[in-house]
């Protein structure tokens, strides 16, 4: 089970009435955190809905041997400098430790372990349904990240593997796979990642990814940034499911993975077509493996948002900037083009700005 959710307490009856706020912040990880900062600096009255047990969102549940030397580069807070720790230092330490320190300088309402189970439309007004009670909001600010959504795609015979499958997301070291022969599948940076990291342990590895990888070389400009920014934010305008920011940023070509090339650990093979109860199988052609780790992302954690009807045709959430089409009483943070530690900053103001615009117009009409 991932830290941070309760499933028994899920099942407690929603009876208590918990009150009224002008809006609600649905998590507590960067993008709910610089929502609740904008909103503090305009005192407005909001709580901040948390599943967690402690700060950190998302980077309290990353696997333990992952240093602050591997991270891609964590923006910091509004308001507040990042003083960067060692590069030796945890990832799943070092930022919820900064998390932490940030929620107690700027006195933010977050209250904790809260699950949201589901926001009900109530007139002019939002329910809010909790594991406490239910909170009654004039708006909304989703900032649920993807982490409690890993995704797993199936392939035939996937059942009968008789090995050991695990996602990214239960990832916890590379100890486990000593001696073993492991398939790693996906084709982003977690998979290059974790497989560096295994390999020498493992006994053997294949990676495989759907498409051919794209491997980046050069600095990560900011005109570059702007254009994959633009590239998701295009297809969430659209209502479209959004293609992750790393997805099309491509892989990173550095001296590790330059490396790990040269040594064949990271010679990608095409995803197989089926699995076996001892392996993989490309056609007549079978690798015998012990695990298989899907590298294979997650998605956006928007379930307890579904009796609103939110999603367009395309499936996803039609956003303009943050603000849901839709609804202009909720705003999504960290969702397609702000779904990075930068992007999620930028996001937490201009929704507390657009939102708080909408909600005063709503008051004065
Ligand atoms: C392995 C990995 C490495 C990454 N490295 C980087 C990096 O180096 N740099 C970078 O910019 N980005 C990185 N990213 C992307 C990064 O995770 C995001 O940019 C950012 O941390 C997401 O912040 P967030 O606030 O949107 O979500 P999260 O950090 O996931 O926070 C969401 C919070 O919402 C809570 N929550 C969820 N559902 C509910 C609910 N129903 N009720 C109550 N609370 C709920 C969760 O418990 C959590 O605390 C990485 C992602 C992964 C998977």
């Amino acid at each position: 089970m991932i830290r941070g959710s309760h499933p028994e307490k899920d099942r407690r009856p929603l009876s208590v009435d918990l009150g009224v706020t002008d809006v609600v912040v649905i998590g507590a990880g960067q993008a709910g955190l610089s929502a609740s900062y904008f909103l503090r600096r305009r005192n407005v009255d909001h709580v901040v809905l948390d599943a967690n047990d402690a700060p950190g969102g998302a980077w309290l549940h990353r696997w333990p041997s992952l240093r602050m030397r591997t991270v891609h580069g964590i923006h910091e807070l509004p308001g507040m400098p990042f003083e960067q720790p060692s590069p030796d230092e945890r990832a799943n330490e070092a930022i919820p430790s900064y998390f932490a320190r940030y929620e107690q300088l700027f006195d933010l309402p977050v209250i904790r372990p809260v699950n949201v189970t589901q926001v009900v439309d109530d007139g002019a007004l939002l329910k809010v349904e909790t594991t406490d009670g239910v909170w009654t909001t004039r708006g909304l600010i989703n900032a649920t990240g993807t982490w409690r959504r890993p995704f797993w795609p199936y392939y035939p015979g996937q059942e009968t593997f008789r090995g050991r499958q695990l996602h990214t997301a239960d990832y916890q070291g590379p100890e486990e796979f000593a001696g073993k022969r492991v398939v790693v599948v996906g084709g982003g940076a977690s998979a290059t990642q974790l497989l560096m990291e295994l390999a020498p342990l493992a006994a053997d590895t294949r990676w495989v990814t759907r498409h051919e990888p794209v491997w980046r070389e050069g600095p990560f400009t900011e005109d570059y940034g702007r254009w994959v920014v633009g590239m998701v934010d295009d297809r969430v305008r659209k209502g479209l499911i959004p293609r992750s920011v790393v997805s099309v940023t491509g892989l990173a070509l550095n001296e590790q993975t330059r490396a790990a090339i040269a040594s064949g650990v990271l010679d990608r093979k095409p995803v197989f077509d089926r699995i076996t109860p001892t392996g993989v199988a490309w056609g007549s052609e079978h690798y015998d493996a012990d695990i298989i780790l899907w590298a294979t992302g997650f998605r956006h954690d928007l379930d307890h948002l579904a009796p609103l009807h939110l999603r367009a045709p395309g499936g996803g959430i039609q956003v303009d900037g943050t603000r849901v089409v839709s609804d202009p009483r909720i705003h999504l943070v960290g969702y397609g083009p702000s779904a990075s530690t930068i992007g999620a900053n930028r996001a937490g103001r201009s929704a507390v700005r657009e939102l708080m615009r909408h909600l005063d117009g709503a008051k004065a009409a």
